[in-house]
């Protein structure tokens, strides 16, 4: 049986606002436990919650970027259900109208095919608090810190086929709202997570499956493994005879494995109604002309531009623009260089972006400053030396040795592109292997690679390659 597997996310962004979504609180992360929860957060009797306008024109910010419908009046609903780090009993969040509705939002798959996710809502809500259970034997600690912290849940439509699909709509989301500036971008400290709703069904059948749903997957690279082992586990399932229970399970990262959480409710077991001490939305069209107004070029434009502007492929572009930092990094590279842009984001891409992930460092930390990268690049265009000397004038520079011309004067890695010189060399090279001419002139063509090498270790890398290759010819 060929299986198809069916996939949607909901992320959670969280926005960069300084006070929470409806209290004064202060939202900065990693404060000692319960120093940011206000008597709004902890749910004291009596308080009232006042919706922040910030995170309004951040929610709606996003929906002009996506094109989406948007709902006026929009209206906030409680979600009723009991949690320890949930002092209300009840999150407010929104169900039939939230203030971001339908919008569309397009991904660059690998091969460079593009393909529309659509997304059926984002809604803003308040975040829960947290229960920790080290440091603490026998009872488990409630840090309500995060409680009313604003978020932006974006559902999208189970529009994606396969895990992979998944990353790039999740990479082109986390774009957008970093583009945008309504989220820090921080991963690790959960400001940009996903649940992952996945299900399987045969191919050619239109009905789905049943999904379960993995919670707050928080990394691209667990998004991937977390799908992919959820597909597998389901497929399995299916064929031994069994069948998929809906339910909420858990990505361990260490054991590369899903698990059963808790089965999943559905909308009506929350008992939303609306919340009646918040009025509806309405947003005035003037509020949303301001905003528009202020929309950033997001990243789909930057890609637009930087394949006109640069001739770079669709593919090299997006991958360019999926961090705004790169990008900027990318273009500064490109102002500062005579060399091509396509040999600059060859550079970004390669060399700098595996250097970064070697040391683990972001680009805003790169030891290699852009102005530093062209210096090198140049050097290339003008043939001081070859694509090979600048690996290791690159990983001088990286190691903080200098400037790339410093290091090519301290180490003589100028290129040799002196006739006489080359030529000298290979006649050493001719005379010391007889056996391989003997044979070269006897029609073994491919020993003239073999010929070519020996020069070029004998130059130590620094023989200019195309005249090496010519000069090789003519005395052979
Ligand atoms: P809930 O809050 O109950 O999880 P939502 O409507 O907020 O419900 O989110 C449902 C998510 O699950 C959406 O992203 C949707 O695309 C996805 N989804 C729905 N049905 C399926 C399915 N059969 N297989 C995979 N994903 C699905
Ligand atoms: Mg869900």
């Amino acid at each position: 049986m060929q299986w198809e597997s069916v996939i949607g996310l909901e992320v959670h962004v969280q926005l960069n606002t300084k006070s929470k979504i409806f209290s004064a609180g202060a939202t900065a992360y990693g404060a000692e436990p319960n120093t940011q929860a206000c008597a709004i957060d902890l749910a004291m009797p009596g308080v009232l919650p006042v919706l922040n306008k910030e995170a309004l024109r951040m929610a709606l910010k996003f929906g002009l970027a996506i094109n989406a419908k948007l709902n006026s009046p929009a209206v906030f609903a409680r979600k009723n259900y009991f949690y320890p780090d949930l002092p209300k009993g009840y999150q407010i969040s929104q169900l039939d109208t939230p203030i971001v509705g339908t919008g569309a939002l397009d991904i660059v798959l690998e091969d460079g095919r593009k393909k529309t996710i659509n997304i059926t809502r984002a809604h803003l809500e308040e975040d829960a608090g947290k229960s920790l259970h080290e440091d603490f034997q026998g009872m488990s600690g409630i840090d309500l810190n995060r409680a009313g912290v604003p978020l932006l849940e974006i559902v999208s439509e189970p529009e994606m086929r396969s895990a992979k699909e998944a990353v790039a709509y999740l990479k082109a989301l986390y774009a957008l709202v970093t583009y945008l500036g309504i989220c820090d971008g921080n991963m690790q400290e959960g400001s940009f997570r996903c649940d992952a709703n996945v299900s399987v069904r045969p191919v050619g059948q239109k009905e789905f499956g049943t999904r379960t749903e993995t919670k707050n997957v928080n990394s691209f690279r667990f998004v991937e493994k977390a799908i992919n082992h959820e597909i597998e586990r389901q497929i399995n399932v299916i064929e031994e005879g069994g069948t998929i229970i809906q339910e909420t399970r858990l990505f361990d990262a260490d054991k590369n494995e899903t698990r059963s959480m808790r089965s999943k409710g559905n909308a009506n077991d929350y008992r939303y109604f609306p919340d009646p001490d918040l009025l509806p939305v309405i947003v005035e069209p003037v509020m949303l002309e301001e905003l528009r107004a202020q929309l950033p070029e997001l990243p789909w434009q930057k890609q637009a531009r930087f394949i006109s502007e640069f001739s770079l492929s669709e593919y090299d572009a997006n991958v360019l623009v999926s961090n705004q930092d790169l990008a900027q990094y990318f273009e500064a590279v490109v102002k500062a260089t005579q060399a091509p842009a396509k040999q600059a984001a060859n550079w970004v891409m390669g060399d700098l972006s595996a250097a970064l992930n070697r040391d683990s460092l972001e680009i805003t930390h790169s030891p290699v400053s852009a102005k530093q990268l062209a210096g090198l690049l140049d050097r290339i265009q003008d043939n001081t030396i070859s694509g090979k000397i600048a690996k290791t004038v690159f990983e001088a520079m990286w190691q903080g040795e200098g400037d790339a011309d410093a290091i090519i004067a301290a180490k003589g890695l100028k290129q040799v592109t002196d006739t006489g010189e080359i030529e000298t060399v290979i006649d050493a090279v001719i005379a010391n292997n007889p056996q391989q001419l003997a044979d070269y002139k006897s029609g073994k063509d491919r020993l003239f690679g073999f010929f070519v090498g020996e020069v070029m270790k004998a130059s130590k890398g620094k023989a200019n390659p195309g005249q090496v290759n010519e000069l090789l010819k003519q005395k052979l």
